[in-house]
C-alpha cells in the first residue's frame, strides 16, 4: 500500500514528523518511543505502510530482513542480547497505531509474563 499521509508512522518514515531516529535504511526505520515503557524503548517500522505483521507477511514482506534490522537496532542502542521484542497485531491485542511496529524494550530487568 502507498504511504498514507494520515498515518503518523508513515510521516516519521518520510521524515515529515520529528522523531529520534536511531537507525534507517531503504526498507526500515527505528526511532525512540515518545512515551517509553522501559529505559530503552525503540520502535522498528517498515517504511511502506502496512497495518500489522499478518499483512506484512501476507504481502510477501521479508521477516529475515526485518528481524536482521531489529537485531542491528538493538546493537546500535547497546542492548544486544538483552531485550524484549513485541508486536501487537490488532486492536484487541493493544495495537493503537495501525502501522506495523516492533517494540524493542530493554535497559532494565523486565517483569515476566507469569
Ligand atoms: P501500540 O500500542 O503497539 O500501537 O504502540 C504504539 C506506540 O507508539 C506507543 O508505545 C506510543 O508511545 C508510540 N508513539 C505514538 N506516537 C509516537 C510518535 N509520534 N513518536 C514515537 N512514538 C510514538
Ligand atoms: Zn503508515
Amino acid at each position: 500500500m502507498a504511504n498514507s499521509s494520515s498515518c503518523i508512522f508513515c510521516q516519521i518514515a518520510a521524515e515529515q514528523l520529528p522523531a529520534e531516529i536511531v537507525r534507517i535504511d531503504d526498507e526500515f526505520v527505528a526511532f525512540r518511543d515518545v512515551s517509553p515503557r522501559a529505559k530503552t524503548h525503540v520502535l522498528v517500522i517498515p517504511r511502506s505502510h502496512v497495518e500489522h505483521l499478518d499483512d506484512f507477511l501476507a504481502d510477501g514482506g521479508s521477516s529475515d530482513r526485518m528481524l536482521a534490522f531489529v537485531r542491528a537496532t538493538a546493537a546500535e542502542v547497546g542492548v544486544e542480547g538483552q531485550y524484549r521484542l513485541v508486536t501487537n497485531v490488532g486492536e484487541a491485542a493493544g495495537q493503537v497505531v495501525p502501522h506495523l511496529h516492533w517494540h524493542i524494550l530493554a535497559g532494565q530487568r523486565l517483569p515476566g509474563f507469569g
